[in-house]
């Protein structure tokens, strides 16, 4: 095998292709792996602009025990990832999810939480006095209830991805910093790819784990997938009045969310309709004044006096089908892996991914069986959706 040839080559070094590149050298240490990500600061990609919340609140069982397989992860992830070169804090805090329900929203949020209970998942009814007594600064009129999982938390994501990608680089998977300009393929199987820098790589198999950019890489194989970009904005303030103890990550019927952050202050954002469906970054301080706070202060009056501190802007890779990751080899196009598509809840999806990938590509039997999010469903059009809890 000469040097420009490898086994596996990843496209895009984000969670996604750090948790599969770990898992792949993981499991053989002998493979030959490149990883292809142009940018080693991560400024744009997802998972370093992400919440990182990790919630076992789902209503697809399949999603539920992703999030299992996570918190698992989570729990010894400092340790297994740890090397000479770094050991990871993620900091992994179980400060809980609430999803706050109404009328219209009753029946589906029961059904996902019997489901969730049936999967073991520790995820509790509260109705809206028990919201109201641990969380005196909510206005409950109008919910019916709420559902809080106390496993669900939130971790640094910088650390979760440097923890994977500094373990598979210490394992043996080669990091290029180059950005693939076309996927290669020849009768019906991808070959390799093609760099800006110029380069061609050769591969039988090739991952795109390209995020947002998921939908450009695709395109350069002559294969379509529903997966843009879709610009989501955060918030940080500090409230004048600081609540007492940490919020959990709270989710309005609306789709408004907050929790607090470190220091006392809090996150938040909405994932609205208009938001615009590119490569877009910047950050718009009126989205916050004239919307989020508003709405805001009117469920928890406390915050009608904050500062405004800072926020940002990242993508979500939006499945347009379903919501839902694709993950398996395209069917017409052998060798061509995707993990795309993930919408707001691809990295705590990375462990599960990663050792999904990796099995499929190296012909072990899952541990998990994925097949429910296989690409196949993109040419049959046909969705698997989540309920509509968020
Ligand atoms: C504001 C916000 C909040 C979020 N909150 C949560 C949350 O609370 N919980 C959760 O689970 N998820 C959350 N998400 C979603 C989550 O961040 C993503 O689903 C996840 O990070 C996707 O990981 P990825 O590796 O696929 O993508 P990325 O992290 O974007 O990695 C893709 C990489 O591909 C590289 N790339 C692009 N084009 C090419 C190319 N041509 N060649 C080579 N490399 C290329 C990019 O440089 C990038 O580094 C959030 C996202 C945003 C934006």
């Amino acid at each position: 095998m000469n040097n420009s040839t490898y086994d596996i080559i990843i496209i895009g070094g984000g969670i996604i292709g750090c948790s599969t590149a770990y898992n792949l050298m993981n499991r053989d240490r002998g493979l030959k792996l490149g990883v292809i990500e142009p940018d080693p600061s991560y400024s744009r990609a997802s998972s370093t602009l992400s919440l990182a919340n990790v919630r076992v609140q789902f209503s697809l069982k399949e999603n539920i025990q992703i999030s299992q397989y996570t918190q698992q992860v989570l729990t010894v992830f400092d340790k297994e990832m740890a090397t000479d070169r770094y050991t990871p804090h993620i900091s992994f805090r179980r400060e809980g999810n609430l999803f706050l329900i109404d009328a219209k929203r009753e029946k589906i949020a029961k059904q996902a939480l019997s489901l969730q209970q049936e999967l073991g998942c520790s995820v509790h009814w509260w109705p809206p006095e028990e919201i109201k007594s641990r969380y005196s600064i909510y206005r409950t009129e109008g919910l019916i209830g709420g559902t809080f999982g106390d496993t669900d938390g939130h971790v640094d994501p910088h650390a979760f991805l440097r923890g994977y990608r500094t373990k598979a680089d210490v394992l043996g998977a080669t990091f290029i910093e180059d950005e693939v300009t076309r996927v290669i393929t020849q009768a019906g199987c991808v070959s390799g790819v093609q760099l800006a820098s110029g380069k061609t790589l050769k591969s039988k198999v090739v991952v795109n784990c390209a995020g947002a950019w998921a939908g450009i890489v695709a395109r350069t194989a002559g294969v379509d997938i529903p997966v843009e970009p879709v610009k989501r904005q955060v918030f940080v303030f500090d409230p004048a009045v600081k609540p007492k103890g940490p919020l959990p990550l709270t989710f309005l019927p609306s789709g408004l969310y907050f929790r607090t952050e470190t220091g006392g202050t809090i996150v938040i954002g909405k994932s609205m309709e208009k938001d615009p469906k590119r490569i877009e970054f910047s950050w718009d301080e009126k989205r916050f004044t004239e919307v989020l706070w508003p709405e805001l202060a009117e469920f928890a009056p406390t915050f009608d006096t904050l500062k405004l501190l800072r926020g940002w802007a990242g993508l979500y890779a939006v499945n347009r089908l379903d919501g839902n990751a694709i993950l398996g080899e395209w069917p017409t196009l052998k060798g061509f892996f995707l993990a795309n598509g993930f919408s707001g809840h691809g990295l705590q999806q990375a462990p599960a991914v990663g050792r999904y990938l990796s099995e499929l590509i190296l012909g072990i039997e899952p541990a998990l069986d994925l097949s429910v999010f296989h690409p196949e469903r993109i040419l049959d059009n046909r969705p698997v959706s989540e309920a509509g809890l968020v």
